[in-house]
């Protein structure tokens, strides 16, 4: 968090905090006063004990530092960052009364807001491969407004107006009493011609009235619409005017909404409905800290046991602790094909499942492939189930006759075994992003058009860089029956697919991330959104963005848009260069952050044990066609 960032919330939170503490401990802890010892010192572990969005941190620091100045404070995440249950958040160290009187309200605060951190979060990634927003509302806890926002904002969401005075909001009750759309909206703009206007509608009537108002409104609020009154509304508006969905807007509902093609959505239950994150607080003595099981220990044990059996495999977005154990560290394809090059018999891949299957795929059959936790998968890759690729490769076929002869199937690495081996069957191609242009370009020497999937954004930016119009290019929609004329005319359909990471990078990071650091150079993942792509100066895989910071001169300054924990370890590995997140909330990657030293452990303890455990495996026939796709991308 930026410093003025962290300043202005703790300016908001510290009369909370002087609340809390008059309201909590008033004139003692009675309990902890009369059981501890003045002198007795205890260390507590701030833990998840359910998975969500860590957002609070200086607010809960600076609560012990209220009750007392000489509690050490030490957060092992940061704001933003998406944890685990059992994950160590934050520790504290200081006078055990004080740490006693102190923990309620700190995990009240920080429960709170990582609740609604975690419930943002969740409506952000339902709607991540849409252009809609969440927004947030002024349905906050009294005197928690600035605090709630900034949840919102960690979460993946963005901030409404403030308050009243800050942007100009005419509801329906204005509008009869002002009688009418326009009527109301020159009375506003006379008032106050600076501030933003924003009208709400409740029918399309008054949708067309408030499109009239000239200069054009700021954006226009659809209350309480049904699915088809929003996609006319979304028509009918054509673009002049940005608009939100308002009302009823449910976690069940969001992802239909977003797909009528709305601008912004806002969710009153972001901060009015908080279930805080459930975070607990345990201590010990200093001196039992040392007899906690040593897990550093029994993994160096584990792994000299297993010895040159086995080769563990770090990927990049991986946590620093269990690229700590990784003999060898890189991108998913390097890491594959390097497995095979070692003598090892188990090959445990860091990674997210689709990578493991990607092992699986091209191991020696004397080779056999394990993750640490097998539900961690991938938000892309599961945007794309070989059911529904298969499903719209039929209507292809169905709009065009014969989709083998139209249409040659690519798909990103990043997309599960079964999909990898659609593309072999079908005479496609897998890519990555750092030779997805090549494999393109492939695609159009052999058929007309190319079928792209699962990454829409890969996709585009690839198609864009090697000449292909923007026009000639068609996202999927599986709700739509397909507009024949415009694939006859396309050259490339997109899958709608996106990286729920690499899609939080938002043009505005660029313009802040520039005016900041005037002369810094923007580097990001072509998994970003177009829009911020052509404002960057340089896209490129993950290999590509580590050699060009490795490469730079020292003092060269870098904005850079990918996964938070590769940000950072750029950070502490050149401390020659300026590095710097490209958002000012960095995106973690939650399903890389499943993998842990904990559950690391437990899959060599089962390997030394001679167990199967979290085995990946892919079937032969499925092996034996994403293999020929793999090749063909090796032989470009
Ligand atoms: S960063 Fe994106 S593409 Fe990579 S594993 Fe995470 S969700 Fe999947």
């Amino acid at each position: 968090m930026e410093r003025e960032e962290e300043e202005r919330l703790l300016r908001a939170a510290r009369p909370l905090i002087g609340l809390a503490v008059a309201e909590d401990i008033g004139p003692g802890d009675a309990t902890s006063n009369a059981t501890l010892a003045a002198d007795a010192v205890l260390h507590g572990h701030i833990v998840a004990k359910a998975s969500g969005v860590v957002a609070g941190l200086s607010i809960a620091a600076e609560v012990f530092h209220r009750v007392d100045p000489a509690v050490a404070f030490v957060a092992h995440v940061a704001d933003g960052q998406e944890v685990v249950p059992g994950e160590l958040i934050a520790e504290v160290t200081g006078p055990a009364r004080s740490l006693l009187a102190a923990e309620r309200m700190a995990l009240n605060f920080l429960g709170r807001l990582s609740g609604i951190a975690t419930l943002t979060r969740c409506f952000a990634d339902a709607v991540a491969c849409t252009p809609a927003a969440i927004l947030d509302t002024r349905k906050t806890l009294p005197g928690y407004r600035l605090l709630d926002k900034y949840a919102v904002r960690m979460g993946g969401g963005q901030n409404h107006r403030l308050s009243l005075y800050d942007m100009i909001l005419i509801k329906d009750n204005h509008l009869d009493a002002a009688g009418g759309v326009l009527p109301a909206v020159d009375r506003a703009r006379g008032a106050h011609p600076s501030l933003p206007i924003e009208v709400e509608v409740r029918n399309l009537a008054e949708l067309r009235e408030a499109l009239q108002a000239d200069p054009a409104l700021d954006r226009i609020m659809l209350d309480n619409m049904g699915l088809e009154e929003m996609r006319q509304a979304v028509a009918i508006a054509a673009g002049r005017v940005p608009l939100e969905a308002s009302g009823n807007v449910t976690l069940e509902r969001v992802a239909q909404i977003a797909a009528t093609g709305v601008d912004y959505i806002s969710v009153g239950a972001l901060t009015h409905s908080v279930e805080a994150l459930d975070l607990s607080m345990e201590v010990t003595r200093p001196e039992e800290r040392a007899t906690a099981p040593d897990l550093n220990g029994r993994l160096a044990g584990l792994k000299s046991a297993l010895g040159g059996r086995l080769v563990i495999l770090g990927h990049h977005y991986q946590r620093d602790e269990v690229i700590a154990w990784a003999d060898l560290r890189g991108d998913s394809l390097k890491l594959a094909r390097e497995a095979t090059q070692t003598d090892a018999q188990f090959i445990v891949f860091c990674g997210v499942h689709f990578m493991a299957e990607t092992a699986a795929i091209l191991a020696r059959p004397d080779q056999r492939v394990f993750i640490p936790d097998a539900t961690a998968g991938c938000y892309l890759a599961d945007t794309a189930t070989l059911e529904a690729v298969q499903a719209a490769w039929d209507r292809l076929a169905e709009a065009l006759g014969d989709a083998e002869a139209e249409f040659t199937p690519v798909t990103y690495v990043n997309s599960s075994a079964a999909l990898k081996a659609f593309c072999g069957r079908h005479g496609g191609i897998v890519c990555t992003s750092g030779n997805a242009g090549r494999a393109v370009r492939w695609a159009l020497e052999r058929r007309p058009r190319v079928f792209f999937f699962p990454d829409q954004h890969l996709g585009r930016n690839t198609a864009r860089q090697i000449g292909i119009p923007l026009e000639a290019m068609l996202v999927w929609d599986g709700y739509q029956a397909p507009d024949v004329e415009a694939l006859r005319r396309g050259k490339v359909v997109l899958w709608p697919g996106c990286c729920n990471v690499h899609q939080r990078f938002r043009p505005e990071h660029v313009r802040a991330v520039r005016q900041r650091f005037p002369g810094i150079r923007v580097l990001v993942h072509p998994e970003c959104k177009m829009e911020v792509v052509d404002l960057a100066d340089d896209a490129g895989s993950t290999a590509h963005i580590i050699d060009q910071v490795g490469a730079a001169p020292p003092g060269t300054q870098w904005a850079i848009g990918t996964e938070a924990r590769l940000v950072h370890r750029l950070q502490r590995e050149h401390p020659e260069q300026r590095v710097v997140p490209l958002a000012d909330v960095p995106p973690f990657c939650r399903t890389m952050g499943q993998i842990t030293p904990s559950n690391l452990a437990q899959t060599l303890e089962a390997l030394a044990g001679g167990h199967v455990e979290n085995a990946v495996i892919v079937d032969a026939e499925t092996a034996r066609w994403a293999r020929l796709a793999l090749e063909r991308m090796l032989a470009l």
